[in-house]
């Protein structure tokens, strides 16, 4: 079982004794520096030349400096931009800052595991990853809860790299919540992979098949939107919240047979295969070089897809019907 860790394991003094940096100013860095802040802890953002949430951070109260600055002041940098330009910020910015005893953190552990940043032996490397969007874990924080964590330490130089890891989680309200003990391996493979094979590339295949499946067969586009994508919400909302018992009490015995008879034909034993497949090119570091490629390419694949999904029958069906559907906010 899982190693869980609370308020009472973790000692809050031990962040407000640090200078922390927060780098990056978007859903997880806004989150982090001003619960750090409340938290009583000494916080500066560091920010690049023309960022659009620097105006934000200010008016929140917040010291923000460009990131060599941030870096340089404080002995605690949490590295919270985008993944795949970590690296070139930690090589422009943030290596010549770092001096032994100083603690890097991150909030995933893509560049670490894959070794796109290698930090020096004198540094702690330390990861908390809110297990939820940065505005929910600012909320919670503020309503005197958390978001869960997980926490781990790739590099514990100072010998005390976890339990400044465990501090830095109760600044921003993880232990109220719980935090569970990984590793970056475990961290990253895993996330990679839930959003790969289940969460986004997953489900969307799965709605798109669906749809399309029904539209080639001769039935209204509209029909099929409802039936594939817009009740999915539902049935993810009982499995959120009672597992597969609670979403298959609630739905009809029929709907439950189906369930039983249908679903392994759909996700069958070649679909696992190709699962395990997927799951041994996040391991060897075969996804995670071609996506920096990708990205450091200027993204041509990436806009291509994207552009082939916006024009897909699915995408301007729900369009019209969402407005239809007053409750449905877009904008959420
Ligand atoms: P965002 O895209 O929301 O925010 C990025 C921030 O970085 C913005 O403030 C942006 O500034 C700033 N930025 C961009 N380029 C630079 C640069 N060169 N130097 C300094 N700052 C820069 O990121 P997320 O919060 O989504 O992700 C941050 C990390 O947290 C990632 O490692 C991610 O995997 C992890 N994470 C994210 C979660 C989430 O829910 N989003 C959940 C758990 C972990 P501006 O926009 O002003 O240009
Ligand atoms: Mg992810
Ligand atoms: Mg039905």
């Amino acid at each position: 079982m899982a190693e869980l860790f609370y308020d009472d394991d973790a000692d809050l003094s031990i962040i407000q004794g640090r200078k922390v940096a927060v780098i990056g100013y978007g859903s997880q860095g806004h989150a982090h520096a001003l619960s750090l802040r409340d938290s009583g802890v000494d916080v500066r953002v560091g920010l690049h030349e023309g960022s659009k949430s620097k105006a934000q951070a200010e008016e929140q109260g917040l010291r923000v400096l460009p990131v060599a600055e941030a870096a340089a002041e404080a002995d605690v940098i949490m590295i919270l931009v985008p993944d795949p330009i970590q690296a070139r910020v930690y090589e422009e910015s943030i290596k010549d800052n770092l001096k032994d005893g100083d603690a890097i953190f991150f909030g995933h552990g893509l560049n670490i595991r894959f070794g796109f940043i290698k930090p020096p032996a004198g540094v702690d490397v330390c990861m908390v990853a809110p297990k939820g969007p940065g505005h929910l874990v600012r909320r919670q924080y503020e309503e005197g809860r958390g978001v869960p964590c997980i926490a781990a330490v790739e590099q514990d130089a100072t010998g005390k790299a976890f339990e400044l890891t465990l501090s830095y989680a109760k600044g921003i309200g993880g232990t109220r919540a719980g935090v569970i003990k990984t590793t970056f391996t475990e961290e990253t493979e895993t996330d990679l992979f839930g959003e790969q094979a289940v969460l986004c590339g997953g489900t969307s295949a799965l709605v798109k098949a669906g749809f399309e499946t029904l539209v080639e067969a001769g039935y209204q586009p509209e029909i099929a939107y409802f039936e594939c994508l817009h009740e999915l919400k539902l049935i993810v909302d009982l499995m959120y919240e009672g597992g597969l018992e609670k979403m298959r009490w609630s739905v009809s015995e029929t709907a439950e047979w189906g369930d039983y008879v249908s679903g392994p034909r759909i996700i069958n034993d070649g679909t696992k295969a190709e699962m395990k497949k997927i799951l041994g090119e996040i391991q060897d570091g075969t996804f995670a070089n071609a996506w920096i490629a990708e990205y450091n390419a200027g993204l041509p694949k990436y806009n291509e897809y994207k552009k082939a999904d916006e024009n897909h029958l699915l995408e301007t069906t729900g369009k019209k019907l969402r407005k239809l559907m007053s409750w449905v906010d877009e904008e959420a």
